[in-house]
């Protein structure tokens, strides 16, 4: 019998029920603490009403999220406290003797705060996944081009915290799990720089410009919520001409978007699949 800081009473009412069972369980250790995690084969319940509604997230810099209904889910405060804290360390360890105790001492405080940022993070972007693949029939998320980003030296740790390759990889295997659809538009979708209202594509858009300002119809927008709304609207393209979604198998399909935009769809074979009753409880449930 092991008794645990964190509740265990959804996976035990799970059990009792015999609506769940344990395949594994995974002792680990992180920064002085111990976890166990499950593999869980979950029956879950699909939610019906909501199967026909759209979404189009731009994952943010400035912001966690904002959504194409005007929604902005904002970077956990927490977070930013983590992060300032993180920095304050560092310098401390570098100040440190090499050998002593003290180092030691900051090392392992070090090590508990960078475990805590992680928790904060991982837990935002899985409120948010969550709550996407629930409540919509249609999630349309960008593949940004990280790679690219990171040169700017700031900007790459904002990226970083967003955790989009996270957001996306969490969101394939939920939509799976909640019947929901994921679309993740090409890198070279311009969704930043396309007015969501009458189309016009901007020739350039600076990460400084945080408006959106169409010269051909004059609309005035917040940046990323003028992208959410470009992207929602490739779920409506995608509809119409059978593109596949992320997660669904099927061809690669190269196509036109309003005869301006070549579309390519990337391989999903590095997508994370899961079928709707094999839930994957390790890592990312019940730590
Ligand atoms: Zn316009």
């Amino acid at each position: 019998m092991l008794k645990t800081h964190e509740s265990t009473r959804k996976v035990a009412r799970r059990l009792d029920q015999g609506s769940a069972r344990i395949l594994a369980a995974t002792i680990s250790r992180t920064a002085d603490r111990w976890f166990v995690s499950f593999t869980v084969e979950v029956q879950r319940h699909l939610p019906l009403d909501t199967r026909r509604t759209v979404v189009g997230v731009d994952v943010g810099v400035r912001q966690l999220a904002v959504l194409s209904d005007g929604t902005m889910i904002a970077n956990p405060r927490a977070l930013e406290d983590a992060l300032r804290k993180l920095r304050r360390l560092n310098r401390q360890l570098a100040r440190r003797e090499p050998g002593s105790e003290r180092r030691k001492k900051t090392h392992r405080r070090l090590a508990r705060v960078h475990a805590r940022t992680a928790n904060i993070r991982r837990d935002a972007l899985h409120k948010l996944t969550s709550s996407l693949a629930t409540e919509y029939g249609t999630v349309v998320v960008e593949r940004l081009n990280v790679g690219g980003m990171i040169r700017n030296r700031r900007l790459a740790r904002a990226i970083t915290d967003a955790g989009l390759a996270e957001i996306r990889r969490q969101l394939t295997y939920k939509t799976t799990w909640y019947g929901s659809r994921l679309v993740v538009a090409d890198r070279f979708y311009p969704s930043s720089r396309t007015c969501s209202a009458c189309g016009w594509v901007k020739a350039k858009l600076t990460l400084a410009e945080h408006t959106f300002i169409c010269e051909t119809c004059g609309v005035v927008l917040d940046r990323d919520l003028n992208a959410a709304r470009n992207l929602a609207k490739l779920a409506q393209y995608v509809a119409q001409s059978g593109w596949e979604t992320q997660n669904a198998r099927g061809a690669d399909h190269k196509t036109q978007l309003a005869g301006q935009v070549a579309m390519k769809r990337e391989p999903s074979s590095a997508d994370i699949r899961l079928g709707p009753t094999a839930s994957r409880h390790g890592r990312d449930m019940q730590r």
